[in-house]
C-alpha cells in the first residue's frame, strides 16, 4: 500500500498548510467533475482524500507516523479507524467528496461552486447515471458542422410527484433509522480504543427521507422512463471517436439528485466515393485516352458541391491533382485540408464501328510500335 505522504506528494515533516495545499491541487486535478467516467482519476481522488483525512488530523497523523496504516485503521484487513471500508478499493466517492467539501467547501477558499462553474448543490452528492450515444455524421456534415436533433431514451423527473416519489398530496417523512440526517454512526474498536464511524444510512440511502405512500406514476422512484429530443451541435472537423459531454443532459434524477451527463460520440459515415485521410479527401477520376492526351476541364464533385478541375494535356494515369482547401477543416482551427483527385485512364469496353476505324487510323499514324518497359514503382 502506498505511503500517505507519497500520495499527497509531501514530505514527512511538511506543515499542515503544505499538506492542505498539496491535497487541494491533487483533488482539483482528479475531481470527478473534471474527469467524467475516468475510473483512474476517481481512484486517485479517493486515495488523496483518504490520505488527507489522516494527515490533516494531528492525532491520526501521529499514530500513522508511529504505527503505520494499522495505527489509523487502514490496511489490508480494512475496516475500523474512521469509517472507511479499507484501502485501495477504499473509500466511497461520496466520502471522498465530503472530505473535499469539508476542506474547501463553504468559505475559506472562496467557494467551491466558482471553480466548477455552477451553483450546484453538493452537500449530498447523488447523481443520476451518465449516458452515452453515438452520432453518425456524413463527410459533408463533418465539413461544415451540423446541428442535429436526436431522440434519446432517458429517465425524467416524475411530474406527478416532482421527483419526491411520494404520492401527490403526501410528503416524505424523516427517515426513522437515521432521524433524517442520512447518516448513521457506529462504534468501532481499533488498536487505540473506540472510535465513531459515520456511514450513509442504509435505509434511506442518505436522503434522510422515507416515503409512506408511493407515487403511482413512478412507483416511488421519482423518475420515469421517457423519450426526449435533444439538440446537438456537432462541430466541424470531428473524427470517429471524438466526443463531447453535454452536462446535465443524461438521465435526470429524482428530487435532490443531480442530472447525469450525456456523452455524444461521433462516428463518420462511409461516403460513396470520398475517402478521408486526415483532413484531406481522396476521389478517383476516370478519364479517356483522348481527354488525357488533349487535356480538358471537368466538373468534379466536392463535399461542397461541384468545382471545375483542369486536367492538363498529356497527363499520366495515376497522377494526383490537388484541389486546395476543398477538404475537411481541422477541429477548432481555420486550417483546411485539400481534395486529392487521382486520375485513371479508362479503356472503353465497347466502341462503335466508327470509333474503331478512327482508332485504327490513329494507331497506324503512331510511328514507333514498340512497348516500353520500366521498373515497377512500389
Ligand atoms: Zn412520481
Ligand atoms: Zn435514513
Amino acid at each position: 500500500m502506498k505511503d500517505l505522504y507519497e500520495i499527497l506528494g509531501v514530505g514527512k515533516d511538511s506543515s499542515k498548510d503544505e499538506i492542505k495545499k498539496s491535497y487541494r491541487k491533487i483533488a482539483m486535478k482528479y475531481h470527478p467533475d473534471r474527469n467524467p467516467g475516468d475510473t483512474v482519476a476517481e481512484q486517485n481522488f479517493k486515495e488523496a482524500a483518504e490520505a488527507y483525512a489522516v494527515l490533516k488530523d494531528d492525532q491520526k497523523r501521529q499514530q500513522y507516523d508511529q504505527f503505520g496504516p494499522a495505527g489509523v485503521g487502514l490496511g489490508e484487513q480494512g475496516g475500523g479507524g474512521f469509517g472507511f471500508s479499507g484501502f485501495g478499493g477504499g473509500i466511497d466517492l461520496s466520502d471522498a467528496l465530503r472530505i473535499f467539501m469539508d476542506g474547501f467547501g463553504g468559505g475559506g477558499f472562496g467557494g467551491f461552486e466558482d471553480l466548477f462553474g455552477g451553483g450546484r448543490q453538493r452537500q449530498r452528492v447523488q447523481k443520476a447515471r451518465d449516458m452515452r450515444i453515438t452520432l453518425a455524421l456524413t463527410l459533408s456534415e463533418i465539413q461544415n458542422g451540423v446541428e442535429k436533433t436526436v431522440k434519446v431514451k432517458r429517465y425524467e423527473q416524475c411530474s406527478s410527484c416532482g421527483g419526491s416519489g411520494a404520492k401527490p398530496g403526501t410528503h416524505p417523512t424523516s427517515c426513522r433509522h437515521c432521524g433524517g440526517s442520512g447518516q448513521v454512526r457506529q462504534m468501532s474498536r481499533t488498536l487505540f480504543g473506540q472510535s465513531v464511524v459515520v456511514r450513509v444510512c442504509p435505509v434511506c440511502s442518505g436522503t434522510g427521507e422515507m416515503i409512506e405512500q408511493r407515487c403511482n406514476s413512478c412507483g416511488g422512484e421519482g423518475v420515469v422512463p421517457s423519450k426526449v429530443s435533444i439538440k446537438i451541435n456537432a462541430p466541424a472537423g470531428v473524427v470517429t471517436g471524438n466526443y463531447m459531454t453535454l452536462r446535465g443532459q443524461g438521465n435526470q434524477g429524482g428530487k435532490g439528485v443531480l442530472p447525469g451527463d450525456l456523452l455524444v460520440f461521433f462516428e463518420e459515415k462511409e461516403h460513396p466515393y470520398f475517402v478521408r485521410h486526415g483532413n484531406d479527401v481522396f476521389i478517383e477520376a476516370l478519364i479517356s485516352f483522348t481527354q488525357a492526351s488533349l487535356g480538358t476541364v471537368v466538373e468534379v464533385p466536392t463535399l461542397d458541391g461541384r468545382a471545375s478541375l483542369k486536367i492538363p494535356a498529356g497527363i499520366q494515369s495515376g497522377t494526383i491533382l490537388r484541389m486546395r482547401r476543398k477538404g475537411l477543416p481541422e477541429l477548432n482551427s481555420s486550417f483546411k485540408g485539400d481534395q486529392l483527385v487521382r486520375i485513371q485512364l479508362e479503356t472503353p469496353l465497347h466502341i462503335s464501328a466508327h470509333e474503331k476505324s478512327l482508332l485504327k487510323e490513329l494507331d497506324q499514324s503512331g510511328g514507333e510500335r514498340t512497348v516500353k518497359f520500366q521498373r515497377v514503382k512500389l
